[in-house]
């Protein structure tokens, strides 16, 4: 089922946003941004009462929590609302859970183990496959509630989905591959022997900005191990998740195996910390949250993997290719409007190639349409929230006071709400606060740099560590810059990296651990040493 899309409201003419704009506008070029306006206005959008009225008549508009079987609501009867972020329209109530519904969902997590872990890889395989066709014959729906509560822009929606699938998918496939080890013995009457074995009930806590793949890329390899799960999503999108464990019973996935809770999130985290039957928490989000849970889960010493913020360098040398770098600059940048991890958030530009750069950078940028999520060409969406809008104002605000100029954009959209401009900072230093910190917004900082080792040095200089993009067309620097990166991820001439197939995750304060790949199984297991002794007897 597709929406039949409709329209949200225009980008104004760039005339009159730099006439409106007080800041200094420098380097874009009034006629190539009169070449390149925005194309046919938007007019109409869709209401979020029709996408919902179709996602509950598909049955995926799910609004209660699920423990074992049951869909279920908060036990005190408490709910919260969730809200559409581009019309701030409310979707749907969900449960306001907290520790009681958490020990609950533990426990039918825990009971639910045995009987999974036991399932042969094959079984489990075929099971996470069905699961992954269900996701993917469902694909346009899963969209639509992606973009109803997220707000990106459905065709990235959609984009999400497949590449979300493609963890189920994949860990379908490696459930097959979970090898043990002979290890030669010091004593030739012993046999060693290392048996792998699914570390048992798992939480995963995920963010709002990829309300699947964040999920999947962590229940994929945990089921595949034959791990059960307590997913706590985001509050700001937990429809996609209770959509995902929907299609996942519809694939006949044992009740009990995924668990999902939502509400108050630390009285959860808690939950989920203190019990010893939790043996492992996964988690993608900020840094400070990451550490609470680090240390909530030393409390009884569980196996971590987390996914921290990022302050990802994109550095364009002299010899880069010039299209090369824009294109891979916009996508890392702009993809779900600056709002993920491993979004460019420094962009350093070497002397010779910077003004060419900035003015090329900021004439693709000048065509990004922004719009409901549902609209037509749209590839900007809104903000998540007010406080996300809130924080991009203000380091605006700083920065300009700094003395940054905006070479375009600079200030919140038009359409209100929490619409940004797409925007270009130029005369950005490394001092500034959005070298500093992670912009999670449609911002682009250029900042000049005159040698490798002093994009080198820039990069490094931060406690973050998960994405970095280099630009050169330097065969030999491509390898000595990447190696000297302290970062978990390069891209190098190339912006949108992340696959399934390909171990995510950072360095530094950025995280512990990888998922995707086959590295990501090896956060689901536990190794078991076996020592055959008396192997000489007849
Ligand atoms: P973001 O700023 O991207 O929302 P957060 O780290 O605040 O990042 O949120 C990521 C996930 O962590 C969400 O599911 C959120 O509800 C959850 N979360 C936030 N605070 C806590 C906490 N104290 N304990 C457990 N989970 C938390």
């Amino acid at each position: 089922m597709r929406v039949a899309v409709a329209v949200g409201v225009s980008t104004p003419p760039v005339a009159t946003m730099r006439s409106s704009c007080t800041r200094r506008i420098v380097a874009v070029s009034y006629r190539f941004v009169s070449m390149h306006m925005a194309a046919a206005p938007l007019s109409r959008t869709l209401s979020t009462e029709s996408v919902a009225a179709r996602l509950t008549s598909a049955g995926l508009l799910r609004t209660k929590g699920l423990i074992g079987a049951n869909w279920t609501d908060a036990r005190d009867g408490k709910t919260m609302p969730v809200y559409n972020p581009s019309t701030g329209e409310v979707i749907a109530d969900v449960p306001f859970m907290g520790s009681k519904d958490t020990e609950d969902a533990i426990s039918s997590a825990y009971d639910a183990f045995p009987a999974w872990s036991k399932l042969t890889a094959t079984e489990r395989s075929q099971l996470l496959r069905k699961w992954y066709d269900l996701l993917m014959a469902n694909k346009e729906e899963i969209g639509q509630l992606i973009t109803l509560e997220q707000g990106k822009p459905l065709k990235e929606a959609i984009g999400e989905v497949n590449y979300g699938a493609s963890f189920i998918e994949y860990f379908a496939e490696e459930a097959k591959r979970i090898y043990g080890d002979i290890i030669p013995p010091t004593l030739n009457d012993r046999r060693i022997l290392v048996l792998k074995q699914p570390i048992g009930v798992i939480a995963a806590i995920t963010p709002w900005n990829f309300p699947l793949a964040m999920i999947t890329r962590k229940v994929g390899p945990a089921l595949a191990c034959g791990c059960t799960a307590v997913i706590k999503p985001s509050e700001l999108t937990p429809f996609t998740a209770l959509a995902a464990v929907e299609l996942a019973l519809q694939a006949g996935i044992p009740p009990g195996v995924l668990n999902v809770v939502m509400g108050d999130a630390p009285a959860i985290g808690d939950a989920l910390m203190a019990n010893t039957r939790v043996r492992k928490i996964t988690f993608t989000g900020s840094t400070a949250v990451g550490k609470k849970l680090m240390a909530g889960a030393a409390g009884t010493v569980k196996k971590v993997s987390l996914e921290l913020g990022g302050n990802a360098p994109c550095i364009i040398f002299d010899d880069a290719d010039l299209d090369v770098a824009v294109k891979g600059t916009l996508g890392s940048k702009f993809r779900n409007s600056g709002q993920t991890c491993v979004c460019a958030n420094r962009i350093l530009v070497q002397d010779g190639i910077y003004d060419k750069f900035a003015a090329a950078f900021s004439k693709a940028v000048q065509i990004l349409q922004v719009g409901d999520g549902f609209s037509e060409g749209a590839s900007q969406g809104p903000l998540i929230n007010d406080a996300a809008i809130e924080k991009v104002t203000l380091l605006l605000i700083y920065i300009e006071l700094k003395g940054a100029d905006v070479l375009l954009g600079g200030k919140r959209h038009s359409l209100g709400r929490t619409f940004y401009e797409p925007t270009v900072l130029g005369n950005i230093s490394s001092d500034m606060i959005v070298s500093r910190e992670e912009v999670f917004g449609p911002v682009a900082p250029l900042m000049r740099f005159k040698t490798e080792e002093e994009a080198i040095s820039i990069a490094n200089d931060t406690n973050a560590g998960l994405a970095a993009y280099i630009f050169t067309t330097n065969v030999q620097r491509s390898w000595r810059v990447t190696e000297a990166l302290e970062y978990g991820l390069v891209g190098v001439n190339e912006g949108v990296i992340s696959t399934e197939v390909a171990p995510f995750g950072g360095v530094k304060q950025s995280g512990l651990g990888r998922e995707g790949s086959k590295y990501g199984m090896d956060e689901y297991l536990e190794m078991k040493y076996v020592c055959l002794g008396d192997m000489n007897r007849k």
